[in-house]
């Protein structure tokens, strides 16, 4: 198996392109037109791109299906119903590509828009793609519809295990499964890569999941605000804006306990 994972611009989002022989299977395509040139160039060169798979419904790794024309598109069930019924969550998350577009001046001449070949999977399934086999997970916590895959002794982890920032919680009770789910399953791996910063040796995804899992820990242990928003960030604490994600952690606790 070959794995290249490419980089963009934006807060080092990865996309992942897994091959194994003829063709390839591309995860996260993201995020810049000429980022998403280089990845449909070097899917090209690998036998054409047979599969897309979104690890979650977050616009920064949505937009790039459309440099990928005719390759099906995985997602978790999870997001595939919330597409399906217009869920004002997933409209949200096109939305929210829309807005940082226009900030930007980014020409997005295909649109915003979700693919229109969706197949949803669920937790556990085998997802075969361009000779490629990958076992599902459902990685709920920072978003409902989170995605995880194993191929062979890599763990493709999505918004979680990056050395680039905080959690981001939505639920915190669920990212704490999460995390303890993906400590369970990197006793047994090589590599983790995450949806932002680089590849990681199992042993360092291990070591940062234990201080994720210590943080969301002691948050939801914390007996009051000022307690929780005293809790000491796990890393990027002089990240602009990380302060700020960790008083939304806070509140989203709060406003989950009521
Ligand atoms: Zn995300």
């Amino acid at each position: 198996m070959r794995l290249d994972v490419l980089t963009s611009g934006i807060w080092q989002t990865t996309t992942t392109i897994v091959s194994e022989g003829e063709g390839c299977f591309v995860i996260d395509p993201a995020y810049f037109p000429r980022e998403l040139e280089q990845i449909a160039s070097r899917a090209r060169d690998l036998g054409g791109a047979q599969g897309v798979l979104f690890t979650h419904g977050h616009w920064d790794h949505v937009m790039g299906h459309t440099a990928l024309p005719g390759a099906p598109v995985w997602v978790s069930q999870v997001l595939a119903d919330g597409i399906a019924t217009a869920d004002p969550r997933v409209a949200r998350y096109l939305e929210d590509a829309r807005e940082f577009d226009s900030r930007w001046y980014v020409p997005r001449p295909d649109g915003h828009r979700w693919p229109t070949a969706l197949h949803g999977i669920r937790d556990d399934e085998v997802l075969r793609v361009a000779g490629i086999s990958a076992r599902t997970l459902h990685l709920p916590g920072h978003s409902p519809e989170g995605l995880g895959l194993v191929i062979e002794d890599v763990l493709v982890v999505g918004d979680y295990l990056s050395p680039c920032e905080i959690p981001f919680i939505d639920d915190a009770t669920a990212y704490r499964q999460t995390l303890a789910r993906l400590l369970d399953l990197l006793r047994d791996l090589r590599e983790a890569i995450p949806g932002h910063g680089p590849r990681l040796t199992a042993g360092e995804a291990i070591a940062i999941a234990s201080a994720d899992l210590t943080y969301v820990d002691r948050l939801i242990a914390a007996a009051d605000p000022a307690a929780a928003l005293a809790v000491s960030l796990p890393r990027a604490a002089d990240v602009v804006g990380m302060q700020d994600h960790h008083r939304e952690n806070c509140a989203k606790l709060a406003s989950h306990s009521h």
